[in-house]
């Protein structure tokens, strides 16, 4: 019988587990142990698994192990297609990133857009968006730059990739520095395949979790 995984074995430091146990994650899911140690070697990430399957720490806990090694700038950007979606993320790095100060902020549309602006100089860690009130601050005030970003990551992709996203997603790419980790999570991946394969300029790992039928 196969010896099931833990988080040590994934390489991740001990402190992270112990602020995984707070929140009672014990054990990895199967979208975890597979795409974290790939995420800390460096590579680009597309993991597919149902909703539920924790695909949130399978990126923020990697993210989070990175960052404690280099703390400069905006280190982290995840785009996610709904205010909803942003806030549930921002809440695991909160909680996870707490032992190491982690500085967050989130940029949703239906807030002030002048409070965000100042929350974004203050040099956040981890910038937790939708895209279109990302690239409304990218177009109309420079007062913050992505240019230190290490990783990027697409939360939903197949939604934020469907069409309706693709200007503000462009206009975001374009302030992003080319030498980062680009990381895609979603429920599904279809046709919007190709368009990943379009963004990420390295080869990149490659998870679907075995869909569960009847
Ligand atoms: P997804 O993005 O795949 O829909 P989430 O990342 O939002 O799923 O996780 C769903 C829930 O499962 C969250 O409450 C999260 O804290 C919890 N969770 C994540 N990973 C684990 C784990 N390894 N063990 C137990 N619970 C977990
Ligand atoms: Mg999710």
């Amino acid at each position: 019988m196969d010896k099931k995984t833990t988080f040590s074995d994934l390489q991740l430091n001990n402190w992270i587990i112990r602020q995984c146990a707070t929140i009672g994650v014990k054990s990895p899911t199967p979208i975890q142990s597979n795409c974290i140690p790939q995420i800390l070697e460096g590579k680009d990430c597309i993991g597919a698994a149902k909703t539920g399957s924790g695909k949130t720490l399978a990126f923020a806990l990697p993210i989070i192990q990175k960052l404690c090694e280099d703390p400069y700038g905006i280190f982290a950007l995840i785009l996610t297609p709904t205010r909803e979606l942003a806030y549930q993320i921002a809440d695991q790095f909160a909680v996870i990133g707490k032992p190491m100060n982690l500085r967050h902020c989130v940029i949703v549309g239906g807030m002030d857009m002048v409070e965000q602006g100042i929350q974004l100089s203050k040099r956040p860690h981890v910038v937790v968006a939708t895209p279109g009130r990302l690239a409304d601050h990218l177009d109309s005030c420079k007062t913050f730059t992505l240019s230190k970003i290490k990783f990027v990551v697409l939360d939903e992709a197949d939604r934020l990739l469907s069409g309706q996203f693709d200007q503000q997603i462009q206009t975001i790419f374009k302030n992003l520095p080319k030498n980062r980790q680009n990381l895609f999570f979603s429920a599904t991946i279809t046709d919007t395949l190709e368009k990943l394969k379009g963004i990420s300029n390295k080869d990149f790992y490659h998870y679907e979790a075995p869909s569960i039928s009847d």
